[in-house]
């Protein structure tokens, strides 16, 4: 613990030792671009690629911390403006795969962002569907919402305008899904992402 607490902090992609406090050393920030266009209403941090792919990859499937806690870092870059949100709402994880992975890394980048913006953080006001057992104990409504992806809202969420987070921004197909079930209770999103995949 000590040992961890005393060693000199060092670049969660590559390692190299960092001089300055820093998500990442400059060489790594360097190979970062700004994100690509993406759809009205979302926004990313930056594009996925360089050293995002690297540190995304070792927080999410290798849990590593430091990974983790660049990546709350990075992801407060280029947030939408504060005025046009009432709290923010991590994409979550199918209990499932939260149980193998033991952490939510929307969930942690949610996080980051309500405390960028001052705004309250619902972390589990969505929940993701994927199960036929879970899915029988649902009524109608949430029952179409599977049909749409797989999400269910929280009543909570009603009128409100949410900030959906999520890691990366492929297709677009997940937020879609939140979107629609946060929709079906009478809220309103906007979406930002730590990292948008390029087109092509
Ligand atoms: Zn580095």
């Amino acid at each position: 613990m000590w040992l961890a607490l005393l060693a000199p902090p060092c670049c969660a992609a590559c390692g190299e030792r960092l001089r300055i406090d820093a998500a990442l050393c400059a060489a790594c920030l360097e190979t970062l671009d700004p994100p690509p266009r993406l759809p009205a209403g979302t926004t990313a941090a930056f594009a996925f690629g360089g050293a995002l792919v690297s540190l995304v990859h070792a927080a999410k499937y290798r849990g590593r911390g430091d990974a983790m806690r660049a990546a709350e870092r990075l992801v407060r870059e280029r947030l939408p403006p504060r005025a046009e949100i009432d709290c923010v709402v991590p994409v979550g994880l199918h209990r499932t795969r939260l149980a193998e992975r033991g952490f939510d890394q929307a969930a942690r980048l949610a996080t980051a962002v309500g405390e960028a913006l001052e705004a309250p953080v619902f972390v589990s006001a969505l929940t993701r569907l994927r199960s036929t057992a879970q899915l029988a104990k649902l009524d109608a409504h949430a029952r179409r919402a599977e049909g749409e992806g797989a999400c269910v809202a929280s009543p909570r969420l009603s009128g409100q305008r949410v900030l959906l987070v999520d890691d990366v921004h492929t297709t677009g197909a997940t937020l879609r899904a939140a979107a629609s079930a946060v929709a079906a209770v009478g809220g309103h999103t906007r979406a930002h992402v730590l990292a948008a995949t390029v087109a092509g």
